[in-house]
């Protein structure tokens, strides 16, 4: 048991956080060795299971990153992108694999991690389900394959607690349309139409985002032409998939060289 690879998840409190934990718990191939939330989080010294609202597991809530990941094999991290670039730099001395479900992460904030990447293994997704980078390959191929009489819609919608648009998945459907196409997304695409903006540019990209309730989590690439769509879907049900997607990915990176890895490393999906 004390043998399998030990997982700390940071953002313990958070949506996926707890789903994480429940996640690793739940695994008979990772045991749960640590859990971080920021300094001040009524959570901390709190024992997570009990602050879950379930049964003690022996684990406390700690603010003390350095610690944690020094008896872990992988921090598992799903929380905003500051911490998640401390974080880096912080499993890159750990030597610990470092698992970034994160999502609104600037041009800067992924230049730190990718320089963190040097010496540790990073793997670093927008969303982390088998069924979204499914959808990345097939975007990317349908793109590919119609020319710019196609327009092309990323239409993505959230629960009402996202703070960021659009959301990573879109901008990773984005990004696969567009290297389909043979251009660079930020020449391209579209985000937040309002107003008088003219008609719409052949060859853009266009990216929409809805956002209520409780959705999990929603997405279509259109491609609308004269006469017909094609219309490229996901949609997650369950928060559990990102979490078992990143669970995956933590033990996929166990003893690989350090570098800036994604799920389709993970899911053997690249071409
Ligand atoms: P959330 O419920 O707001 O959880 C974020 C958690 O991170 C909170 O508990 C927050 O604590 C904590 N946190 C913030 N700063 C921290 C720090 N310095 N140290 C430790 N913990 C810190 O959000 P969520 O819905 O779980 O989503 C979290 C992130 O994952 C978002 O960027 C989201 O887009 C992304 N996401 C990615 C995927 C994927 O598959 N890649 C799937 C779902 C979500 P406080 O509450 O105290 O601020």
């Amino acid at each position: 048991m004390t043998d399998l690879p030990g997982i700390v998840v940071t953002g313990a409190s958070g949506r996926m956080g707890q789903m994480l934990i429940r996640t690793v718990l739940e695994s008979d191939r990772a045991r749960l060795v640590g859990a971080l939330e920021r300094t001040g989080h009524d959570w901390i010294g709190k024992d997570v299971g009990e602050a879950m609202g379930g049964a003690a597991i022996g684990v406390s809530v700690t603010d003390d990153p350095l610690e944690a990941l020094s008896r872990a094999h992988a921090v598992i991290d799903f929380t905003a992108p500051a911490a998640t670039v401390e974080i880096a730099g912080l499993a890159a001395q750990a030597r610990c694999v470092h698992v970034i479900g994160t999502t609104g992460l600037t041009a800067e904030d992924i230049g730190k991690i990718d320089a963190a990447a040097r010496h540790a293994t990073i793997i670093r997704a927008g969303n982390m389900s088998l069924g979204v980078n499914l959808l990345v390959q097939l975007t990317r191929k349908v793109a590919a394959a119609l020319d710019e009489d196609y327009d092309i819609e990323v239409i993505e919608a959230h629960h009402n607690q996202k703070v960021d648009a659009p959301s990573g998945t879109a901008l990773m459907l984005g990004e696969a349309a567009a290297e389909g196409r043979g251009v660079r997304l930020e020449n391209v695409e579209d985000r937040g139409r309002d107003g008088i903006t003219g008609k719409r540019e052949r060859g853009h990209i266009g990216f929409s985002a809805i956002r209520g309730g409780d959705i999990v989590g929603e997405h279509d690439v259109m491609f609308a032409a004269m006469g017909e769509r094609v219309i490229l879907r996901h949609v997650a049900t369950d928060r559990a998939v990102f979490a078992r997607g990143a669970l995956k990915a933590a033990l996929w990176g166990q003893g690989r060289k350090p570098g800036a890895y994604d799920m389709l490393d993970v899911l053997g999906l690249k071409e």
